[in-house]
């Protein structure tokens, strides 16, 4: 890969954690953003030497903020991969208009927030690649998550629209829609549900972030010029979506 500027948000944890490294490997100048969790983010940047920007996705201000500050440190973005994300998970008519409007504004608002910052430059330069870190849940929908079942669902009509008025431009949009992965968000999943999860995957095992990492760079790449507007599954065969 060309020396590239990416910014990966949630980057400093989990599946982002693994996605910064996999493109600072690839060669890439890494932004890894995050929100609230300092002690990680000084542990990651410690042990990667990648840079860390701490603000909100869900706040279109924020972000327009956070991604001049970037730019102005390591030059026009190239590479965004929209990563951040949480769960606030409860039965629909336990569902409260807070969880519903958080879940709504850190995964899916975040990625207009994100992506209107440095689509209009990656469309000037005529390159520019936007990896959107979906979920099987929003592929397939899932009991207990209707508002990040309907985030994730909406990042990837987003990532097929984006596609299409990039795709002259050289700008490739794509998702990728993860399984259940090895992070604290899955840990915060009860035992005995989690269990049965895993029986449910047929490679019979949990995701690694590496496993998405992976994905994410390959879609990253300068050769990948070709894929746009796709969705890569990712997800030890449990559910496998047209
Ligand atoms: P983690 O909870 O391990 O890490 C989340 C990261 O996102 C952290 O760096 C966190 O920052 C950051 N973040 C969360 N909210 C915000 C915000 N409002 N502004 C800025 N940064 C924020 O999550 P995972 O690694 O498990 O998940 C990463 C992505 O992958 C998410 O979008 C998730 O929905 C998706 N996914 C995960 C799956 C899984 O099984 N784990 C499966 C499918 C999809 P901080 O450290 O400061 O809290």
């Amino acid at each position: 890969m060309a020396k590239r500027t990416a910014i990966v948000t949630g980057g400093t944890r989990g599946i982002g954690h693994a996605i910064s490294i996999a493109l600072k490997n690839a060669g890439c100048t890494v932004a890894a953003t995050y929100h609230g969790n300092d002690e990680a983010a000084k542990a990651f940047k410690e042990e990667t030497g990648i840079h860390v920007y701490k603000w909100d996705v869900a706040d279109y201000a924020a972000c327009k903020a956070g991604v001049a500050e970037v730019e102005k440190e390591h030059g026009t973005t190239d590479i965004l991969v929209n990563n951040a994300g949480i769960t606030r998970d409860a039965m629909f008519h336990k569902l409260t208009p807070e969880q519903w409007q958080q879940v709504i504004r850190s995964d899916l608002d975040s990625v207009f927030n994100m992506s209107h910052q440095v689509f209009p430059g990656m469309r000037e330069r005529g390159f520019g690649r936007i990896v959107n870190i979906s979920s099987i849940n929003g592929q397939k929908g899932q009991m207990g998550q209707t508002n990040y079942s309907a985030a994730k669902a909406g990042m990837i009509g987003f990532t097929r629209a984006l596609a299409q008025e990039g795709a002259f431009k050289g700008v490739t949009v794509n998702a990728i829609a993860p399984g259940y992965i090895g992070t604290d968000m899955v840990a915060a999943v009860p035992e005995d549900v989690l269990k049965k999860i895993v029986a449910q995957i047929p490679v019979g095992r949990l995701g690694e972030p590496e496993d998405i990492a992976r994905c994410v760079a390959f879609l990253a790449d300068d050769n990948a010029g070709f894929i746009t507007g796709s969705v890569l599954t990712a997800n030890g065969g449990q559910y496998i979506a047209a």
